[in-house]
């Protein structure tokens, strides 16, 4: 036996209870910005002096204990600003103060989540039958916690691509395949480039039109497979959007569904944020199809609020997915007993062998909270959407440029006499501003060639008056802006 006294290894604290005392002051800060998210400024640019405290950090001798906590607690106030109730940009979500509490038990067990017989690989399987229930998939689906979306992307379109080469692709690459997939010209970028990072091309990612509610033009859809059948390619997916970046559309997955099946192609749903609707009865109808996918993406950290990052992919033939990813070596040969067992292992269904713990904190967030609370949030920002839409509709002011599907408003303030490109940099400098100055943080898009406010509501800790404040400011904001463009 081990003197208890000699268990110390060489990175641990010298003083345990000195160590204690710096850890809770720590815990302190930290729930100190949270019991205040909804104060101060949205963003906060990195000043200087921080700049400089990052790099003689890494370059200079080690800093004491004081100095560490100092530099750490200096960084908080310079994030994205995604937890102040008036982050409405691009698609964040809010996170939760009790996010803190799995982040330190993940830290204390420092797991590695990529095989292994633990406790880690029995949360992320629970976590994946939890989630294929949710989207009505069967209970042999598999799934796999990942960084995002993008990376959920990545392996869902290789489990595709390896099924429709009958895998030997993994052996032999695709040279020459014809392989082509389908989505609408609303699809987000990263759809593309799991194409490009799969060898297929990005162009391989054929941009079917939308309709007026920017949805997938299903007959479209039809014409395009069939011209690129008539060229000898060969069409093997599908990937509808639940969500879109731009306007929040969801595609009409009941009728891509139908065509998939018919033409025996897989159907992948990008359902980055949106998916998550299926919690809320608001936004449920509308993912009806959903359950028809072969596989799904999504983020937990999106309209979930779990603390990124947390992304899933959920795949409903796990045959297919294990064959896309699996090879074990020697080094990682599977076992019957001992910590070797507990087969089969993550690394089986990803690219990434060391992973940490990231189901913890989803599982933990679940438990917290359950779909009906969660389901409450998402409903919560629908009504508040709908409300900015009405005062955007409201008055002469601001003009709305799309239909509201999820969360996401687009609009533009409009001035008389300005033509169309000065609007649209009218409108730009007006975001830039309202950035600039921390009252609010939109973000912009383009929206039938015309540059668009868009507002996009996942965060939790929004509230209606948070809309006044919001287009209060663009209105106080607009005579410089105006004068700023007009005379730049
Ligand atoms: C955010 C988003 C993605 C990318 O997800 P990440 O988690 O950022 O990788 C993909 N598609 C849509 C529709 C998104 O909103």
């Amino acid at each position: 036996m081990t003197d208890e006294s000699d268990a110390k290894g060489l990175l641990d604290p010298e003083d345990w209870t000195a160590f204690r005392a710096r850890a809770h002051e720590t815990l302190d800060r930290a729930l100190e910005k949270l019991e205040r998210a909804g104060t101060g400024r949205v963003w906060t640019p990195v000043p200087e002096s921080v700049d400089a405290q990052i790099k003689t950090a890494l370059t200079g001798a080690p800093l004491s204990s004081a100095n560490v906590d100092d530099a750490l607690a200096s960084l908080l106030p310079h994030g994205v600003g995604n937890t102040h109730p008036r982050f409405l940009g691009w698609v964040h979500g809010t996170g939760t103060p009790f996010g803190l509490l799995p982040a330190m038990m993940d830290a204390a067990m420092n797991a590695n989540c990529g095989g292994r017989d633990h406790v880690g690989l029995r949360v992320e399987r629970e976590l994946t039958s939890w989630v294929s229930e949710l989207f009505g998939f069967p209970d042999t689906a598999s799934g796999l916690v990942v960084t995002g979306t993008s990376m959920a992307t990545i392996i869902a379109m290789k489990v595709a691509r390896d099924a429709a080469l009958n895998f030997q692709s993994r052996e032999n690459g695709i040279d020459g395949a014809g392989l082509v997939g389908y989505t609408s010209s609303e699809a987000h970028a990263c759809n593309a480039r799991a194409f490009d990072m799969l060898g297929l091309g990005a162009a391989a990612l054929r941009k079917v039109p939308v309709d007026d509610a920017f949805r997938l033009n299903v007959d479209a859809l039809k014409r395009a497979i069939e011209a690129d059948r008539e060229a000898g390619l060969t069409p093997f997916a599908i990937i509808g959007t639940a969500g879109t970046v731009n306007t929040g559309a969801i595609d009409d997955l009941d009728a891509i569904g139908e065509i998939a099946e018919d033409q025996s192609l897989w159907l992948h749903v990008d359902g980055a944020f949106a998916a998550s609707g299926v919690m809320s009865p608001d936004v449920s109808p509308k993912l009806r199809g959903i359950e028809r996918a072969s596989s799904i993406a999504f983020d937990f950290h999106k309209w979930l609020h779990v603390n990124y990052d947390a992304g899933f992919v959920l795949v409903r033939d796990e045959a297919l997915h294990r064959q896309a990813f699996s090879s074990r070596p020697d080094y990682l040969k599977a076992a019957e007993r001992g910590l070797a067992a507990g087969n089969p292992w993550p690394v089986e269904y990803g690219p990434e062998l060391s992973r940490g713990f990231r189901a913890l904190k989803i599982w933990a967030h679940i438990a917290e909270f359950g779909t009906k609370r969660l389901g409450e949030a998402i409903s919560h920002n629908c009504r508040l959407i709908e409300r900015l839409a009405s005062l955007v509709d409201d008055t002469d002011e601001f003009e709305r440029l799309a239909p509201i599907s999820t969360s996401i408003c687009c609009f533009r303030y409009v001035a008389a006499g300005l033509e169309n490109a000065q609007l649209d940099a009218l409108n730009e400098e007006i975001v830039i501003r309202l950035q600039e100055i921390g009252i609010a943080a939109p973000s912009t898009t383009g929206i039938g060639g015309r540059l668009a406010i868009r507002v996009n509501m996942t965060n939790h800790r929004t509230r209606e008056q948070d809309l006044h404040i919001l287009l209060d400011a663009i209105r106080e904001l607009a005579p410089a802006a105006i004068e700023a463009v007009s005379h730049p």
